[in-house]
């Protein structure tokens, strides 16, 4: 694969070239990107508004030997008839969540097919300059095409650069902590717009979904061979488990309209159970 693929793919799948089904790439379809000016958890809360959801209560253990579903947290244990898990294959991979009986081997099979990949992005707050850059730059590091950083600069004319980039060099980063991508990321734009860039510099906000265990990656990747993996993790399980989430949406995958409709089918199917 060429450097310019390879690195193009660093930035949009967040994942090495080699790592990932051509198969599978070549199915995936999604719509524009819009940013939500208030933030996006914001859509989340508001699309979720009168539900009853709790929040900080990871499910520990998932039983489904029986009639339903037993669920545990750590403040008890709620029963169903079914239920549609939506953690990302990440924690699924890791066994953070423990299922009784284990996963059918079919599941297993699909989970080894999937990794996470690791697109990452560092926020900077820069204040009282813009360096003579246009609000709403985009400028590209690429230095090597393993290391490829993109960063957008002063977006809507807000006091913010935004750096993304993937793969191992975003695994790198996101194990080496807040403080050392900061610096990381500073150093790189002190090269492009000048020295006086680091006194400018006065926040930072560094999601590393790769070493949180709440995600562990930024979204599911089909490793080669393994094309198939997509559709065998949305298979019912046991007729009481629904696995959903944006890994199960086919060519949706990895997107947030493909988790919508993913979440969507798999409450239908639910729906439909008799009681
Ligand atoms: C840097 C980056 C940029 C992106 N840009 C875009 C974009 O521009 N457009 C787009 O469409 N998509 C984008 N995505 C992808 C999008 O964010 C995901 O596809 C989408 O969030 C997947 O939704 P989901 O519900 O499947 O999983 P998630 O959003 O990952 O939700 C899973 C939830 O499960 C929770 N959880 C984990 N473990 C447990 C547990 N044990 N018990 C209970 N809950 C648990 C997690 O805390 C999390 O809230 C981007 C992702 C990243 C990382």
């Amino acid at each position: 694969m060429t450097p310019v693929a390879t690195s193009g793919l660093l930035l949009s799948i967040g994942e090495e070239s080699d790592r990932i089904s051509a198969r599978d790439y070549q199915r995936l379809w999604s719509g524009d990107d819009f940013v939500v000016p208030s933030g996006y958890g914001n859509l989340v809360a508001r699309h979720g508004e009168g539900l009853d959801i709790r929040l900080g209560e990871p499910v520990e253990t998932i039983r489904w030997d029986g009639p339903g579903v037993e669920i545990t947290t750590r403040s008890g244990t709620l029963k169903a008839r079914a239920c549609i898990v939506t953690v990302p294959v990440g924690v699924l991979k890791a066994g953070d969540i423990r299922f009784t009986p284990a996963l059918p081997a079919r599941t297993r099979d699909a989970l080894n097919g999937i990794g996470m990949g690791a697109l990452t992005k560092i926020a900077l707050k820069v204040e009282g300059d813009r360096f003579g850059i246009k609000p709403g730059m985009s400028y590209l590091e690429a230095g090597s095409p393993k290391a490829m950083m993109n960063v957008d600069l002063f977006p809507d004319d807000k006091d913010i650069v935004i750096a993304y980039c993937g793969g191992d060099y975003a695994r790198d980063l996101s194990r080496a902590g807040t403080a050392a991508a900061r610096d990381h990321v500073t150093e790189l734009l002190a090269k492009m717009v000048g020295e006086s860039f680091r006194k400018a510099v006065t926040g930072v906000s560094f999601p590393a979904w790769w070493t949180d265990p709440f995600s562990h990656g930024s979204y599911s990747v089909c490793r080669p061979g393994f094309e198939t993996a997509r559709d065998r993790l949305a298979e019912p399980i046991g007729g009481r488990v629904w696995l959903a989430g944006e890994a199960t949406a086919g060519g949706g995958a990895m997107t947030v309209g493909g988790a919508t409709l993913a979440g969507r089918a798999a409450a239908a199917a639910v729906a439909r159970l008799k009681a």
